[in-house]
């Protein structure tokens, strides 16, 4: 039942490595395995990207560019069962999939193990490898069907992923009930850090639903028994981290970030999408505030934040996302914000192209909520942080800007906004934004410092990702070591599917 845009049978991709790339929707999962894909074939791999239609539609534009531009790399649909897994026909197609529907649209992604792998039987070339996205564990058992190896494919920093790690594996909570309890990091080496439960609860913990403990013990397996992982980060930006979370796992970790580095044409796209006010103004002039594709400012907060940027005197782009659900009261206040600040201050409601504003020269600043992606981006573009972290792993990422790398200023948030399911109203007042985006994009030696750093981190960055850099040489690694010939023998989808719906109960 699978359509398939555009083909990568030729000639030479049957002696090449093929990846299969099992992504999440989520745009800052899905977005970095797709430039990973891409920048794999750009090396000679042919890639093809399954998922939902849904899925698909977000990224058809960029994988049909990069065909045309010859890479071979495919895109293909398979429907969701929706009646089999419980979920509501479409749910998958609007911006978020609420928290109650989350369980269903993950068995819905197990259930196309079997017509993805019936797909990739049915066209050749034969795939070389899988690579997942952790948060679906059901991959190994598509990638032993198949006879292949699989590849645990994160976009985070190898610092939050060895936190993490160790806070588990050194039983680190124990004893601990209280989740703002601040409890120290093990085995980080010499450097001393400090988190609360709260801040990193663990992938899918701490969800007070039995399924979901179930659910995260099956992701820990299935990351435990991957083959290796890809990882959308740089080794000399976390050098020890990286080794670190390698030897702790006692597996191959692929460094190949900033993968947003295949997108090559600066030049001509800081010519677009950007307003005139702010190209017009002085380099690194600009801030921009963006809380990535899921966060949702509230409405006491959009008003408080705006007011911030307003009194900080700063130019700004600010990004306010699904502004139609926010009150009359609040769309009127940006409206009138607007006015206040005409010629040098932007609101754009919606999706911004983050990357192209990042790399403009009259950026100098980005108000962050320190999702990875974000982070990243920020640090190959060159810019000092802003960091104010809702939840998941951006309270570890936060602290890496901060603590290790040296490049930004907290506003010092300390919870998450949403803890065990449950929303915290925690607004950041007016005086602490103003105050952040000063001290960031203000004079004096410490800014100038920040700025340094972030400078020569931004050059280290787009060195690993050329030619005879770290990442540019894991990209050809893993090119060369998934070469036809690693496959063993496949069994049927029959024999394990059974299995891994198993682990994935009605909830
Ligand atoms: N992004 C974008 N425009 C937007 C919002 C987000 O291009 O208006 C991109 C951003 O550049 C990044 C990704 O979406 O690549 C968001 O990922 P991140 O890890 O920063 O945050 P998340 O959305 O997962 O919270």
């Amino acid at each position: 039942d699978a359509s398939t845009s555009a083909a990568a049978g030729s000639n030479d991709a049957a002696s090449a490595a093929h990846f299969v790339f099992v992504p999440l929707r989520e745009q800052g999962h899905l977005i970095p395995a797709v430039d990973t894909a891409l920048r794999l074939a750009s090396h000679g791999a042919v890639c093809t990207i399954v998922g939902p239609p849904s899925t698909a539609s977000l990224v058809r534009p960029t994988v049909e560019s990069a065909q045309h531009s010859g890479l071979h790399v495919r895109l293909v649909e398979f429907p969701l069962d929706y009646a089999t897994a419980g979920l509501p026909e479409g749910t998958d197609n609007a911006d978020a999939i609420p928290l109650q529907h989350m369980w269903s649209y993950y068995r819905a992604m197990a259930l196309l193990c079997s017509p993805i792998e019936s797909y990739l039987r049915e066209h050749t070339p034969y795939p070389t490898c899988v690579v997942s996205d952790f948060v679906h564990p059901w991959t190994t058992e598509l990638a032993s069907s198949l006879g292949v190896p699989r590849l645990s494919f994160f976009s985070m920093c190898s610092f939050g992923l060895l936190c993490q790690h160790n806070l588990e594996r050194f039983n680190a909570w124990d004893g601990v009930d209280d989740p703002n309890q601040p409890v120290v990091v093990p085995g980080m080496g010499e450097k001393r850090f400090v988190v609360t439960r709260a801040q990193a609860p663990g992938f899918f913990r701490g969800i007070p639903i039995r399924c979901w403990e179930e659910f995260a013990d099956y992701v820990e397996r299935a990351r435990a028994e991957a083959d290796g992982v890809i990882m959308n980060t740089f080794e000399e930006m976390e050098p020890e981290f990286v080794a670190g979370y390698a030897a702790a796992r006692k597996m191959k970790v692929w460094t190949v970030g900033p993968v947003s580095t295949y997108h090559q044409t600066r030049t001509t796209l800081a010519s677009r999408g950007l307003r005139k006010s702010a190209i017009g103004h002085e380099q690194g002039s600009v801030v921009y505030v963006s809380f990535g594709s899921i966060s949702q400012a509230e409405s006491k907060q959009v008003v408080e934040l705006g007011l911030g940027l307003e009194a900080s005197g700063h130019p700004f782009i600010w990004v306010v996302k699904n502004v139609h659900e926010y009150e009359e009261s609040v769309r009127e206040f940006l409206v009138e914000l607007e006015g206040r600040v005409a010629g040098r201050g932007l609101v754009i409601r919606g999706w911004a192209p983050q990357l192209l504003i990042l790399s403009h020269d009259a950026v100098g600043g980005f108000v962050t909520h320190c999702g990875w992606n974000s982070t990243l981006e920020a640090v190959t573009a060159g810019l000092p942080v802003v960091t104010w972290p809702h939840f998941t792993d951006q309270f570890l990422n936060e602290k890496l800007a901060v603590e290790v790398l040296g490049i930004g200023v907290s506003v010092g948030v300390a919870e998450p906004l949403t803890y065990q399911a449950v929303k915290k109203e925690i607004v950041v007042g007016r005086g602490v934004v103003e105050e952040a985006v000063r001290s960031v994009m203000g004079g004096g030696e410490e800014a100038e410092a920040r700025r340094r750093r972030a400078r020569a981190l931004a050059d280290k960055a787009r060195a690993a990702a050329r030619e005879g850099g770290s990442s540019h040489a894991n990209l050809l690694d893993l090119v060369k070591r998934f070469r036809p010939g690693a496959a063993r023998d496949a069994s049927a989808a029959s024999e394990f599917l059974p299995a891994a719906m198993a682990l994935l109960p009605s909830c």
